[in-house]
């Protein structure tokens, strides 16, 4: 039996969907080792205890308040003192991140405080003899290493999307903590955040994602897809390595074994053909709609619905019947 800490990653005030994945990956983590207790690190300014009951819906015994102007922005010196300082005073067997840009920059600044191991980015995991085993893919996915990590605390990574965020209420214990150093004297200063794509939502965090193959033609028949995704309001644009490659989109909105990993609840593939590569960073998608002139395209064989057609027919009157349904409310 071993107790799980989770580091719960938030961007501007909101819990990020990776936040609930890694909960849920803790749960299991918690399960295998016997029946451990999950206690989740949520960190913010003044406020940011109003998103501890998400987390306590997903399955956190224990959600551990960090509130302070300080965590504002992310804080990663402070942060790492904080949770070293929790995981040493124990008793803990993991501490789970996400593999995310935070969760790979925090993670190792905790193990090396701790002189603790760490297993990065990983897939899938299981428990033996008290020692974390998982799954970490390498060489673009051709190959999945296996490693084992001892040793308690034993810090791991997590992918996003490789782990469904999973409802598991309990009856959640808030505790107010405090940070383990001074927020406003750490060094590192996050003093801006500028996403690459505006202010739309991030891949990761969408519920929806309309993306684009070659099958468009061109870098401004995009338009298609980003007209879908407002209408639909909260949705997010990818795109295939094919069409990153030719500098349709910017290498950021890349879904696939070389790209993002993403699960939403809706992913529309417009003029995508489904190679392997691009499905292993969609295939858990919860619902697939491809558009496809091809009916023998092989992105229909995971689809929950496929139209066959032409996309510069089919995408402008999928919009106007998204926004016609959206206005009957
Ligand atoms: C090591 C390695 C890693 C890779 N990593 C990735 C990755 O991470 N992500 C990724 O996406 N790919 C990756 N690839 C590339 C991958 O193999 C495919 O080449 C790529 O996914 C194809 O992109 P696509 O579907 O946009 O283009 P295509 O395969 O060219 O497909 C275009 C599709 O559009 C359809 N179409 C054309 N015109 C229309 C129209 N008017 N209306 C409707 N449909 C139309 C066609 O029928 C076709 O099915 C990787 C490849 C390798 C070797």
């Amino acid at each position: 039996m071993a107790n799980v800490l989770v580091f719960a990653e938030t961007r501007g005030g909101e819990l990020r969907k990776v936040a609930l994945e890694a909960v849920t990956a803790a749960c299991a983590l918690a399960a295998q080792s016997g029946g451990g207790s999950v206690h989740v690190v949520l960190a913010g300014a003044a406020g940011i205890g109003a998103k501890a009951e998400a987390l306590a819906q997903h399955g956190a015994d224990s959600v551990l308040l960090l509130e302070h102007a300080g965590f504002t922005q992310y804080n990663p010196e402070a942060l790492a003192a904080t949770l070293a300082q929790r995981l040493s005073g124990g008793p803990y067997g993991f501490a789970l991140f996400s593999a995310t840009a935070q969760g790979r920059d925090l993670s190792p600044r905790v193990a090396a405080k701790l002189g603790t191991g760490l297993i990065p980015d990983l897939t899938g995991f299981r428990v033996e003899g008290g020692a974390v085993v998982g799954e970490h893919p390498q060489n673009n996915g051709k190959v999945v290493a296996t490693l084992s990590l001892s040793g308690a605390p034993a810090i791991i990574q997590v992918r996003p999307a490789a782990f469904q965020p999973t409802l598991n209420a309990k009856p959640t214990v808030t505790e107010a903590i405090t940070s383990a150093t001074e927020p406003s004297a750490s060094r590192v200063k996050v003093v801006e955040l500028k996403q690459g794509s505006g202010d739309k939502i991030d891949l990761n965090d969408a519920p929806v994602i309309v993306a684009g193959g070659r099958g468009l033609k061109a870098a401004e028949n995009f338009k298609l897809c980003e007209d879908l995704a407002e209408a639909f309001g909260n949705a997010a644009v990818g795109a295939t390595r094919a069409v990153t490659d030719e500098g349709w989109r910017p290498h950021t909105d890349q879904i696939g074994q070389t790209g993002r990993n993403v699960s939403p609840n809706l992913y529309i593939a417009v003029g995508i053909s489904g190679a392997i590569q691009h499905l292993a960073g969609m295939r858990t998608s919860k619902t697939i709609v491809a558009i496809n002139k091809d009916k023998d395209a092989p992105i229909f064989k995971i689809a929950d619905y496929g139209i066959v057609g032409d996309v510069f027919e089919v995408m402008p009157a999928l919009t106007a019947a998204v926004k016609a349904a959206k206005a009957q409310g």
